[in-house]
């Protein structure tokens, strides 16, 4: 229509952000009612230990079951949710569906390996997200340790100020956070050692390419890197045996990706998590028999 009738491009910009704002309250509303019909749910993908390869932990990613369009990605709403502010209430929901399956782990199994949920830095700007995250951790009763966060690179650059004295705050509290998404960003060696972490994960782009030798050389150095600052090295998105084994010889200390195991329902990873505690265990007879 813009081209058959030229007008004022005014018009065209004005019939762009009503579209824009059209989509946006959409994108409020159908989130708003997908939190309240309980639309939400937790994956779990395992995170092994490098070489021996056995299970460290979970990171938890949310999935939409949205009614008529399957699954949606959080590369969708993730974003959606951030603009319209209402990340501080699917955050804290992320919050609660992970302490609460933390919860029924401990109950069923009287141990548990920790689950890592990813963090928004502007759920940092409520000044409420970390006093009600470490109630949440505290009101099941969890033990220290076993909720774990992880921000993007990029995110937790971008928000320093804001983001470093509540990321202390919850390192005090066990709460340890990894760096999401490392190698995407623009961090500076002084602004990683500002930051209260425990480990960075190199991203899925840095891994794929492995075991080409300028990747090689970059996550030799990247490890070294995160080596020489105490943290962990967690290799993202390794695909396929000869990635895994490039990445334990460059220096990762720990690995996820398809190859190691993909993003589980509740009922599987409760399964790996109950093998993984049982074959911990050295006395034989603990072993459940079979049906
Ligand atoms: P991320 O935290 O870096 O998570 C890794 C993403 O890569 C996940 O996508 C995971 O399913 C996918 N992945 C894992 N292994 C492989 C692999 O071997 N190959 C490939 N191609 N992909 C792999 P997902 O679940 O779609 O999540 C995308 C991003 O959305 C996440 O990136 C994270 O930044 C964000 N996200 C996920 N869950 C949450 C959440 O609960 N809250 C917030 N704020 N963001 C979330
Ligand atoms: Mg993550
Ligand atoms: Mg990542
Ligand atoms: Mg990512």
């Amino acid at each position: 229509r813009a081209k058959a009738e030229p007008g004022p491009s005014y018009a065209f910009f004005e019939a762009s952000m009503n579209q824009a704002a059209q989509e946006r309250m959409l994108a409020e509303q159908s989130l708003a009612k997908a939190l309240e019909a309980g639309e939400f749910e937790l994956l779990y993908q395992p995170k092994v230990r490098a070489g021996s390869r056995e299970l460290l932990g979970f990171e938890a990613l949310v999935r939409w079951q949205r009614p008529g369009h399957g699954q949606v990605s959080p590369a969708e709403f993730v974003p959606a949710a951030e603009r319209t502010g209402q990340i501080q209430a699917l955050g804290a929901l992320i919050v609660a569906l992970a302490t609460r399956q933390l919860r029924d782990w401990l109950d069923r199994f009287g141990e548990v390996l920790p689950v890592a949920i990813n963090v928004s830095p502007l759920q940092f700007e409520d000044a409420r997200f970390v006093p009600r995250l470490l109630a949440a951790i505290e009101a099941m009763d969890l033990p220290r340790g076993s909720l774990q966060i992880e921000m993007t690179e990029s995110a937790a650059i971008g928000h320093i100020e804001e983001v470093r004295p509540q990321l202390e705050r919850l390192r005090q509290a066990g709460v340890l956070c990894a760096l999401d998404d490392f190698g995407t960003g623009q961090s500076s060696l002084t602004m990683l050692r500002q930051l209260p972490i425990y480990s960075m994960k190199l991203d899925r782009s840095m891994i794929a390419p492995l075991p080409q030798h300028e990747a090689s050389a970059v996550v030799r150095a990247t490890c070294a890197l995160g080596h020489s600052l105490g943290l962990e090295v967690v290799a993202e998105g390794v695909e396929t045996e000869e990635q895994a084994l490039a990445a334990e010889a460059l220096g990762c200390t720990q690995l996820q990706g398809y190859h190691l195991g993909r993003p589980l329902q509740s009922t599987q990873a409760g399964e790996l998590l109950a093998g993984r505690l049982s074959a911990a265990l050295s006395a034989p007879s603990s072993r459940p028999d079979a049906p």
